[in-house]
């Protein structure tokens, strides 16, 4: 682990001839404002000593190379809806927000591209496609409040993965600061290309350890003119995730298949003040098909209701837009239940996947912990959230370490892995040091060490090195 210095004045007055003294921020709210996350632990906790706001890459860039100078950690930060402690600044130093640079550059139709800051919000230009009847299909529930540039650096999954993948996959080319400081493009706008290392697959995802993002060109997808949502509602939750490749298996290709379980169902009905069906003992899955034509769009209809009802749903609805309402507040809604909360977040794959869910379940009841399970269940992804409740803070701490402990045991068993979107950040570099094979393990500190020889960027996440 390295050593870092502490800020003092030089370099705040050295930040501020980079940025102008109104982008360096020191006042005690605004370091206490920048200490967490989504993180609701405490002892996940960390201020950073100084918060900037660049506007230029050249900005960003400057910020860098002095953060090597004077060997200062540098964490940067989107919108902090992370639920790895990935916006945390581990080791204090500086907090690099990127609302500044949120400008749309390029919106090209004709082209079916877009290029943006990435400070843009995911929302702004989901909307804006929208409006140009396309689609921007990196989709997480999160999308409101979150901006682009870290929905690539974690990868950012969502509802739409399931037919669209997930934010890499929507990526044509980047703009990136390195971590000594150099402002390099990675990628280009093609549809295929085998030359030389596909350097911007290797910074999405990477979770600002290896580079920070700054300006990203979008592909864009026609958008569909047919849709229809449907909700099956399931009184036995294996029956529910078996659904699940049976809805593949049949060439519907849907965007959407989503879970969750009677404890969301009731929270998340709760917290958007709503009764939808089967409050008491549903399990919900909500699957969206998009298509060309209506005759498609019928024809599929009908071809999933069955397997839906021959797949034991108590009752196949229509969904509106209070379903998904529901879905995109299953994460809020756990605030009703308990202040400190925590969602995590693994993958296994698919035909594992009611398995995996029934052992949560099942070895839930051991512990005092309230579990509750929702899925991007079309990507073998769940979410095992755990509510804190009454517990005292050493049971609270004792007993999540040994339910995950079981959980990551079982994923890998499976053939699952750590994180499918939200990433490794600050909470699970042990594990993955734990669980990843000794070589790849090897390989990932090999790149961090040639690109960030004095470990400044985001330390204390992903890797411990
Ligand atoms: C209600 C809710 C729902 C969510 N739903 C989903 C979901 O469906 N799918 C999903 O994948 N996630 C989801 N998340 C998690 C989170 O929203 C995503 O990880 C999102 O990509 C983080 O965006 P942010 O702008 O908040 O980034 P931050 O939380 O600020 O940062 C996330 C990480 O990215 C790094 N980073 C930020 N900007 C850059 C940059 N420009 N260059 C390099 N590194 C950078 C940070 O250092 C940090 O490690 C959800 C979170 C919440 C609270």
């Amino acid at each position: 682990m390295s050593e870092y210095n502490k800020i003092n004045k030089e370099i705040l007055t050295e930040l501020e001839q980079i940025v102008g003294q109104e982008y360096v921020l020191t006042a005690q709210e605004i370091l206490d404002k920048y200490k967490t996350d989504e993180e609701t632990n405490p002892k996940y906790f960390h201020s950073p000593e100084v918060v900037v706001l660049p506007k230029t890459a050249q900005e960003v860039a400057a910020i860098v190379k002095l953060a090597n100078n004077f060997l200062i950690s540098l964490t940067v930060r989107g919108a902090g809806t992370s639920l790895a402690a990935g916006a945390i600044p581990v080791f204090g130093g500086i907090v690099l927000l990127m609302e500044r640079m949120n400008e749309i550059i390029e919106f090209n139709e004709a082209g079916m591209y877009a290029v943006v800051e990435a400070g843009v919000s995911t929302k702004a230009i989901q909307d804006l496609a929208h409006t140009k009847g396309l689609l921007y299909a990196g989709d997480p529930c999160s999308s409101d409040s979150c901006m682009i540039g870290s929905n690539l650096a974690t990868n950012a999954g969502g509802n739409k993965a399931v037919r669209y993948g997930t934010t890499r996959d929507q990526v044509y080319a980047l703009e990136v600061v390195t971590p000594t400081g150099d402002i390099v493009n990675m990628g280009a706008r093609l549809q295929k290309k085998t030359t030389g290392y596909c350097l911007e697959q290797l910074i999405i995802g990477s979770e600002g350890t290896l580079g920070i993002i700054t300006k990203v060109t979008l592909k864009l997808k026609p958008l569909l003119p047919y849709r229809f949502d449907i909700l099956a509602i399931f009184t036995d939750v294996t029956k529910a995730i078996d659904l699940v490749p049976k809805v593949l298996k049949a060439g519907l290709n849907p965007t959407s298949i989503e879970f969750m379980d009677n404890n969301f169902v009731r929270s998340t009905n709760d917290y958007c003040e709503t009764r939808l069906p089967h409050y008491e003992d549903g399990s919900y899955i909500i699957i969206t098909i998009e298509t060309l034509t209506e005759e498609e769009l019928d024809m599929k209809m009908e071809l999933l209701d069955g397997i839906c009802t021959e797949g034991g749903a108590s009752d196949v609805l229509e969904a509106d837009e209070r379903v998904w309402k529901l879905r995109r507040n299953c994460q809020e809604s756990l605030r009703i239940i308990s202040k400190v909360n925590l969602t995590d977040d693994v993958v296994v794959p698919l035909d594992k996947e009611a398995e995996t869910i029934k052992f949560v379940m099942t070895i839930g009841k051991n512990y005092n912990l309230h579990v509750m399970t929702l899925a991007h269940a079309g990507d073998g992804n769940l979410h095992i959230c755990l509510c804190k409740g009454d517990l005292s803070d050493e049971q609270w701490d004792k007993e999540v370490a040994q339910f995950h402990a079981e959980i990551y045991a079982f994923a890998y068993k499976v053939g699952g892995r750590l994180s499918g979107e939200h990433g490794i950040g600050a909470k699970k570099a042990k594990e993955l040091e734990k669980y990843t094979e000794p070589g790849e393990l090897a390989v990932m500190k090999t790149i961090k060490t040639a690109m960030d020889p004095n470990n400044i960027l985001n330390p204390g996440k992903v890797l411990l090195v």
